[in-house]
Parts: structure tokens; sequence; C-alpha cells
């Protein structure tokens, strides 16, 4: 539950006009024409960072936000009284859904690649030529007799969103959801939120300023979702998806006084790798990282580099994190591991009888264990010295058969309740 709330936590930046609306009511001009730019200005920034981080779909929506932005302002700034503002208004309000619909369709490529740059340009085009349109206002106004209703009628009064655009946008914002809950991506918020930002810009336009602030909340989605992937590039392992080194290094600087650390080590790992291939390791890595997550005791999980992981635990209570410990190694030891087979079928006519037959299905399980040293902080220690410390108890649990719990600084070192070495 937790999980999905901080998922879905950047969508509250949606509301923020909301929030800033009374303030900005009464301002001065110079800030009011600045507060007109920021949408574009920030629109800028996320595209760069995006192009800059390799965030494709991000920097598309970006680039696309800056073009809505402009085009919007030239119609508002018109007055969409006039017939060829409205169809300018008309048609970049259209080109919202349609080109989100798309950006779903989108894989995340760089955008400094030619392909990338293809997107970018074809992503310009709609608007580059509404922006040629806009320089014709008679042929443009042209348009308007031969509009359906349903891009005249609004949804509300008041509003500006028309209900053709309304109806074309409810279902992919439904699918922006339902692929913010499956692919638990925060690029997917990000660009739920800025879809969603963007038809409350339109339905706000009679209000600019109002609208100006629901396009920047867009662009601050859209930056916030590249800031939180530099973040995880930073902090966060990306074959486990727990906390990396660094995260570490963060963590034990802000420790207090009494705190505990664990060391782990996956068991006669090398020979895993050696045996069934670089890939089955790392679904080992994985599936250890997994479990250790769980681990109670308040126990904060990294992965200190290549097997090895790191428990650290704050405050006194040696039993708990011992017994902690002791039933994370033991849901290792006992995890129905499923891997691939070493052994290839060496001629295809077998190899694909056996794929085909259900009973020879092509993968083994196996038994992966881990080792766990454990050293609390004694009066002057710094965290090196007790990971040290941690580090020696764990190669005396090596050295006493594997899978098993040690721990240093203790009065008795434990044994674990069920060790199978
Ligand atoms: P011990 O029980 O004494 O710990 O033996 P071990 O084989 O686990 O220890 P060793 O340190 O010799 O081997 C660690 C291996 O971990 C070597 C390296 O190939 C592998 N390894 C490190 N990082 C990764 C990774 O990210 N993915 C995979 N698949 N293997 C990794
Ligand atoms: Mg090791
Ligand atoms: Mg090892």
């Amino acid at each position: 539950m937790l999980r999905f709330i901080r998922l879905f936590f950047p969508l509250l930046l949606v509301a923020l006009p909301w929030g800033l609306w009374p303030f900005v009511r009464e301002t001065d001009p110079v800030l009011e024409q600045l507060l007109k730019g920021l949408p574009i200005l920030l629109a800028l920034t996320a595209l760069l960072l995006a192009a800059g981080f390799k965030r494709g779909r991000i920097g598309l929506a970006s680039l696309a936000l800056a073009c809505t932005a402009q085009l919007l302002g030239l119609a508002g700034s018109r007055g969409l009284d006039a017939p060829d503002a409205y169809m300018l208004f008309t048609a970049t309000s259209l080109l919202l859904p349609l080109f989100y619909l798309w950006l779903m369709l989108q894989r995340d490529t760089s955008l400094l690649c030619r392909l990338g740059i293809i997107k970018l340009l074809g992503s310009l085009a709609p608007f580059a030529l509404l922006l040629l349109a806009w320089q014709q206002p008679e042929q443009l106004a042209l348009g308007l007799p031969s509009l359906p209703t349903y891009f005249i009628e609004v949804i509300a009064e008041h509003s500006l969103l028309t209900r053709g655009i309304f109806w074309l946008s409810l279902p992919l914002l439904l699918l922006y959801f339902v692929l913010t809950l499956t692919r638990r991506s925060v690029d997917e918020v990000a660009l739920l939120g800025a879809l969603l930002a963007q038809l409350l810009a339109l339905h706000s336009l009679q209000t600019p300023l109002l609208s100006a602030l629901f396009l920047a909340s867009a662009a601050l989605l859209l930056c916030t979702a590249i800031i939180l992937h530099i973040y995880a590039m930073a902090f966060v392992d990306t074959l486990t998806g727990v906390p990396a080194r660094r995260a570490l290094e963060h963590h034990l600087a802000g420790l207090g006084r009494q705190y505990a650390i664990a060391m782990l080590d996956i068991d006669h790992f090398k020979k895993f790798n050696d045996t069934y291939g670089h890939d089955v390791g790392d679904q080992v890595l994985r599936m250890v990282a997994s479990q250790l997550n769980r681990v109670t005791a308040g126990g904060a999980l990294f992965r200190y580099g290549g097997e090895e992981f790191t428990i650290v635990f704050r405050g006194q209570r040696e039993e708990e994190v011992i017994s902690a410990l002791d039933a994370v190694r033991e849901r290792v030891a006992n995890y129905p591991m499923k891997v691939r087979a070493p052994q290839r079928p060496k001629n295809h006519r077998t190899g694909r009888k056996s794929r085909t037959d259900a009973a020879s299905d092509n993968t083994e399980q196996v038994k992966v264990t881990i080792s766990i040293g454990a050293a609390w902080r004694k009066a002057d220690e710094k965290p090196a010295m007790v990971i040290k410390r941690a580090d020696k108890a764990l190669y005396k649990a090596k050295g006493a058969g594997r899978n098993r719990v040690m721990a240093d600084g203790v009065a008795t070192p434990r044994r674990p309740r069920r060790a199978t070495a």
C-alpha cells in the first residue's frame, strides 16, 4: 500500500496550482509575464535533462508541452472569440490526446540518436504546421463552420475543455493509470499527471494565469520524473532494485551511537555462475535481494557489491537482530529456486522434443544459501571498523561450514536454528 502511495505521490503537483492560485491572483504585470513564460522555460529544462539522461518519452512529452504552451498562449492572447484563435485552440487541444496515445506506444529510446532525432522532429511537425497555419488567420478561420459541435460544446460552465477532447482523453488517462500500476514506473505517473494537468490548463484557459500554473505543474512533473531517475541511478542498484553502496555510505554517516551491521555473502556463488551462466547468477542475486528485503527488526538492506549485501540495524536489540538475520538466512535457504538446467540438448530435434515434452521441462531446482556476519558498534568505533568486524564474523561463518549467522561483539555467538552446511 505504502509503495502505491509513494508511486502516485508526484501527482500532488497537479493540485499545486489550486494552492498557489489565491496568492497569484493579484500580481504585478511583470510577474504575470514571468508566470506565463514559466511553463515553456520548465518544459525546455525538462527536455534538456531528458536528452542528457536518456529519458526519451519524457523528453518528447516536454517538447510537446512547450509547443502546447506556446500555441495556447498565442490563441489566448488573441482571444478565443476570434474564429482563427478558436481554431488554433481546438487543433492544439486535439493534438494533446493524439500525442499521448502515440507516446504510449513508444519505447524509451535516447533522444540523441538517429531514431530519437526522428521522433523529436516527428513530434515537432504537427505543432510547426499549426504555427504555419496561424500565419494565415483567414484560412484558419474558414474551418470554424465545419467544426463538429462536440468541439464547441464545453463540459461545464466557465470551462473551455470541449466534450470531444474530454471523451478522447478520458480512456487515455485510465490507460496511463493502468500502465502506472502494472509498470510501477515514475515515467508513467509523470505522463499521466502531465496529461491531466494540460487538460486542466485547457479547462481553466479563461483565467490565463491559472492555466499557466497548470502547464507549469505539468512541466514540473516531467522534471520530477527525470530527477527521480537520476536519484535512482545514483542510489539504487539496477540489478536488484535495492539501495546501492552509495546509499549505504550516506546511511552510515547518519547513524547514531547504537547500531549493528550485518554483512551477507552468497555461498559458492562463483561455482553457481560457472555452472549455470551469468544470467542465472543475476536471477539468483535478484531472488536473494527480494528475500533479504523482508528482513524484520527495522533492518535496512543495501547491495554492498558483487554477491555481498549489508543490513544495518539501529539500536541495540541483539536477540531480535540475530533472529531477524537467521530468519532471512532460512528464507533464502528454503526458497524453491528454479533455474535453467546447464546441459543443453546437443541436436535440434531432441531440443525441440524436450521443449514440447511437459514431463522433461528444462529447469531444475537449486539450493541457494547465504552466510552472515554481524557486529555491534563499540564505543568510539567508526562504521568502517564495525563493517570490518562484521566481515571477520562472516568469514568465521564461511569457515564453520556456511549457511549460518555468526556474531562479533555479542557475548555468545549464536548458532543457527537449522544450519545445513
Ligand atoms: P564463498 O562461498 O566463499 O563466498 O564463494 P563464492 O564463490 O561466492 O565467492 P567468490 O568471491 O569467489 O565469488 C563471487 C562471484 O560473484 C564472482 C563473480 O563472478 C560473481 N559476481 C559478482 N557480481 C556479480 C553480478 O552482478 N552478477 C553475477 N551473475 N555474478 C556476480
Ligand atoms: Mg564474496
Ligand atoms: Mg560468496
